[in-house]
């Protein structure tokens, strides 16, 4: 089958880590996503980043031209980046998949200037307790008095470009961080002088708006997902779709669909699927996956461009009949070879398990 001729061409295929943005309220998380995005385009090339539904994936070859010396690309295998564009603890703490965390891996986003908040306490809390992995992004390190901004470089060679006054204020920031991410119990130290990102925190000075430091945290992300998840990501690609649903929305011609973030396996169209529900979990069959069109104009009716299947990690609308009484933050599986009730059952007891959380 088609299936097995795709396992074969792509046997050691690893899926890409969904990473997840947190941190108080105007640190700069919208801001910081947006310039990813931004700037991944600005690379120039076409399919530098791909907009998914609720989500952004960047390719491992984008972040390698956006971090220029500081990743050589034969040292990873996987294959970059899933950003869910959704920032925040909110969703970050609704969305679970086998209840652990959704992402694999986190940014706690952290002004410089304004240290720890309560939401940035409340955030390191949920990471501690889902046992995340994360590193904090020092952000708007551009708001240093006499700062010289330096559009899109890595942070070290900021730094070069730095008075000795600017760079002293900035430290004393980031040494106050540092206290304060010591008093949670996590030690943490400049991400570069970091050699076990397992037992310390990474702190990657960054600026959204100017985008310094943007390669330095992509690449640290990539680096930590390759050398702590590696195991993780060797899932069966090519193995029965498993997702999360962001949200249930009612779409003109599709009635009501499912955003979802797949983190296993595969979903086509014409797949049963099972998915969380008000009631007992909904059978249902695929009609449309969905993605954003590209450059779509607002006025055109057609935002979405329909797709044959969709592959972990991904972000996807799925329109199939009977999701009314669908739930947001609920599972959703596909049933390949296994049984309905089989299935059914799984759905079942996931979601037991997440409200009992
Ligand atoms: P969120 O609430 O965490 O999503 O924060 P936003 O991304 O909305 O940012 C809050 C405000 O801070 C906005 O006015 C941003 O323009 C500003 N901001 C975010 N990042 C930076 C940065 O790196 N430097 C400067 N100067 N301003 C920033």
């Amino acid at each position: 089958t088609n299936t097995e001729s795709e396992s074969a061409a792509d046997p050691g295929a690893l899926r890409t880590p969904i990473v997840a943005v947190l941190g108080h309220v105007d640190h700069g998380k919208t801001t910081l996503l947006d310039r990813i995005r931004g700037s991944a385009v600005q690379e120039g090339e076409a399919g530098a980043i791909t907009q998914h539904i609720g989500a952004t994936a960047v390719p491992l070859e984008t972040i390698s031209d956006m971090a220029g010396s500081l990743v050589d690309p034969t040292d990873f295998d996987l294959p970059g980046l899933l950003f869910i564009d959704t920032p925040g603890h909110h969703s970050f703490s609704t969305l679970r998949s086998r209840g652990g965390a959704l992402a694999d891996i986190a940014v706690l986003v952290v002004d410089v200037n304004d240290g720890f908040q309560p939401q940035t306490e409340e955030a390191i809390d949920i990471l501690k307790r889902t046992g995340t992995p994360f590193v904090v992004a020092a952000n708007k390190v551009d708001t240093t008095p006499g700062w010289n901004p330096q559009e899109g470089e890595p942070i070290q060679r900021s730094l070069e470009k730095q008075s000795d006054r600017a760079e002293n204020r900035l430290n004393e920031n980031l040494y106050e961080l540092i206290g304060d991410l010591s008093g949670k119990g996590f030690s943490a130290d400049f991400y570069w002088r970091v050699q076990d990102f397992q037992s310390n925190i990474g702190v990657v000075p960054v600026s959204a708006m100017t985008g310094e430091g943007i390669p330095d945290l992509l690449t640290v992300l990539m680096g930590l997902s390759q050398r702590y998840m590696k195991a993780e990501m060797a899932v069966d690609v090519a193995g029965p779709g498993v997702g999360t649903v962001l949200e249930v929305k009612d779409e003109r011609g599709f009635g009501a669909t499912l955003d979802v973030v797949l983190y296993d396996g595969v979903v086509r169209e014409g797949d049963t699927i099972v998915v969380g529900g008000r009631d007992d979990p909904i059978v249902t069959e695929v009609r449309a996956l969905l993605q954003p069109r590209p450059n779509a104009e607002i006025r055109t009716e057609k935002r979405f461009e329909r797709v044959d299947e969709v592959r972990a990690a991904a972000g996807v609308k799925i329109a199939a009949p009977d999701l009314d009484e669908a739930m947001s933050g609920a599972p959703v599986r596909v049933v390949r070879g296994d049984d309905v009730d089989a299935v059914k059952a799984e759905v079942r007891k996931e979601l037991a398990r997440i409200e009992v959380d």
